[in-house]
């Protein structure tokens, strides 16, 4: 990705809860768990909402079989990078939609965890690496939407009467891997490592793939090509984040 040489890197001193919303397992494992390990190492809480399975990830895997699979591969992913709270549901895998009812489930899910930050996937067309998938589109825009659902008292009124959920601002949702950055996380040594081992931990589902990916030097090159570009001292690994303030 492109990277302004003189962007700040992200003030996390504050953080206190961050939710990662995306629409599989694995898609927060090209980087963003690297940045997770750096949180929870720092006694920040991350909690993580999957609003499916993947079970239509896996060619040669029923749906049936691939899902639970899935599932278990994620909580190992989450365990090496210190997030234990994990929230997998069933919406369809393929084709998700940026509807009431995913944008329902992720407010509700905002407003239980009551995150400072609510971390997603870009949910522009085109991304670095190539056309952005489907899901990963929807995910990221209901997740926009949602986060100000969330702080609504009007919308969703349901959450509030029946399940007693107030309404909560996220101060600020942080797009990874979006176009232009606007900020750069240092993920260098311990995070880096336990992001790596964390997309390691998706055996099943890269063995599917084939063999293509080269977890170790796909993560250690885009980040070191992230902080070679990037005028801060003693960068050597980092991420592009896009971040927007919202409230
Ligand atoms: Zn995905």
């Amino acid at each position: 990705m492109s990277i302004d040489s003189a962007l700040p890197l992200y003030d996390d001193s504050q953080l206190s809860r961050v939710l990662c919303v995306a629409a599989h397992p694995d898609d927060l494992e090209y980087g963003t768990s690297a940045a997770v390990a750096r949180w929870t190492a720092r006694g920040v809480h991350v909690s993580y909402l999957l609003l499916t399975a993947g079970e239509a990830g896996m060619r040669s895997r029923d749906p049936e079989e691939a899902g639970p699979l899935r599932a278990a591969e994620q909580r190992r992913a989450c365990a090496l990078v210190g997030v234990d709270d994990l929230l997998i549901l069933d919406l369809p895998d393929g084709t998700l939609q940026a509807d009431t009812e995913t944008r329902r489930h992720i407010s509700r899910r905002i407003r239980e965890v009551r995150p400072d930050l609510v971390v997603t996937q870009p949910w522009e067309l085109h991304v670095p690496w190539g056309l952005n998938h489907a899901d990963h589109r929807t995910a990221g825009i209901a997740t926009l939407d949602a986060v100000r659902d969330a702080d609504n008292p009007w919308v969703f009124r349901e959450l509030l009467e029946q399940e007693h959920l107030e309404p909560w601002a996220a101060t600020e949702l942080m797009v990874v891997g979006a176009e232009p950055a606007t900020h750069l996380i240092d993920v260098g040594g311990a995070p880096l490592e336990q992001g790596i081992a964390s997309l390691e931990a998706h055996e099943e589902y890269l063995a599917e793939l084939g063999g293509a990916v080269d977890v170790r030097s796909m993560l250690e090159s885009s980040t070191a090509d992230v902080a070679a570009a990037s005028d801060v001292d003693g960068l050597t690994h980092a991420l592009g984040a896009t971040v927007h303030r919202m409230a």
